[in-house]
């Protein structure tokens, strides 16, 4: 099988270009379909407008939270009726999977604009899709990236710095997963395996957490775009993005999988309890102490949680963990990248003592 690498047609950041989004996305088509949430809308609904010059070939529809099917289809119902002809999905992670699953279904060309840093789905051919109530039900593998993805450091700098924080804790498991991946030869999401630019990229994205994490989460709290600001934004959008990607994912992932059936996590991010998941990954690796110290180090130095109770499980029961450790093995999921095999016994005791690890490290 062949080394296979992705990527998005252009990756376009730097500060106000969202005042410039029709020249970046004009050549794609006629009529915009533009897919944000409401506060998304009172923020940036203006700005767009304003770009466009008020031609009224653009029509906004307000998300409904989800990306679900359902959603889905209500979206690809309004926009036949509007007749558009790109789909444009400005917000967060969960807007971007659903505009690429939208344009997709529609054979349309795609823009994402993320207006927060908080994952790396921005980058990738890949929309995750859920129920309606929230939990992860399916990878839809797309054909193509996205043509364009657009990113603002203004309104990145200006969410809260949780969202950066979240996003540092999904392109945490990018290096861990993508090496767990490598040497297991697993195919990757892009459907080959792991190129040595993947690799470089996964690196790079890891190094540059450690190195400008903690400056960037100062930055943004005081809501000033820095280089510090820029380069997380880069590591976890784009660095993160082609290295989960066409590097591959592993146990962090489908532990973070495995979570979301767990009610009381429902209020963390993705990144939040990814990061968690990469603590397990290393458990289940038996990775040398020193390597997990210094994650547990980053992850407490901008907040990331390193214990169940700062997932919000509060009761930590067997039942419970059990079945977060048995979804997380189910056939298919990218626990089953890992060089050995695991099984759901195994991912039980990493999480408790992914858990113990992280409470030691508290006192
Ligand atoms: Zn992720």
């Amino acid at each position: 099988m062949a080394k296979i690498v992705i990527s998005p047609s252009k990756y376009i950041q730097g500060n106000g270009e969202l005042n410039r989004i029709k020249d970046h996305v004009n050549h794609l088509g006629n009529s915009f379909f533009v897919i944000i949430s409401k506060s998304g809308m009172e923020r940036f609904g203006q700005k767009i407008k304003e770009s466009f010059g008020n031609e009224g070939n653009l029509y906004f529809e307000i998300f409904n939270g989800e990306c679900s099917k359902n959603e889905i289809n209500r979206l690809r119902k309004i926009l036949e009726e509007k007749k558009s002809d790109v789909v444009i999905g400005i917000g967060g992670g969960k807007i971007h999977d659903t505009a690429k699953a939208v344009a997709y279904y529609e054979k349309m060309p795609v823009v994402i604009v993320p207006t927060i840093a908080s994952t790396d789905a921005p980058c990738s051919a890949l929309s995750v899709l859920y129920t309606d109530d929230g939990m992860f039900e399916e990878y839809l593998l797309l054909p193509k990236n996205p043509d364009i993805v657009l990113i603002d450091n203004e309104s990145v700098a200006n969410a809260p710095a949780r969202l950066l924080v979240a996003g540092m804790g999904d392109a945490l498991a990018t290096y861990f997963e993508a090496r767990a991946s490598k040497s297991s030869n697993s195919k990757t999401m892009a459907g080959g395996y792991t190129t040595e630019a993947a690799m470089a990229l996964a690196k790079l994205c890891y190094d540059t957490l450690l190195n400008e994490g903690l400056k960037a989460k100062l930055a943004i709290e005081q809501k000033v775009p820095t280089k510090a600001v820029e380069n997380i934004i880069e590591a976890n959008t784009y660095l993160s993005g082609i290295g989960f990607e066409s590097g591959g994912l592993a146990a962090a992932h489908a532990i973070h999988n495995g979570f979301t059936a767990i009610e009381e996590t429902h209020n963390l991010y993705h990144g939040e309890k990814v990061a968690f998941g990469v603590l397990v990954q290393l458990v289940l690796e038996n990775a040398d102490l020193d390597e997990i110290e210094e994650v547990l180090s980053f992850c407490d130095s901008i907040g990331l949680p390193i214990t169940l109770e700062e997932l919000n499980i509060k009761e930590v029961s067997k039942e419970k963990i059990m079945e977060v450790a048995e979804l997380s093995c189910v056939p298919g999921e990218t626990i089953h990248n890992m060089p050995f095999e695991v099984t759901k016994e195994e991912v039980y005791a990493a999480i408790l003592t992914a858990d113990a690890l992280g409470r030691e490290y508290r006192k």
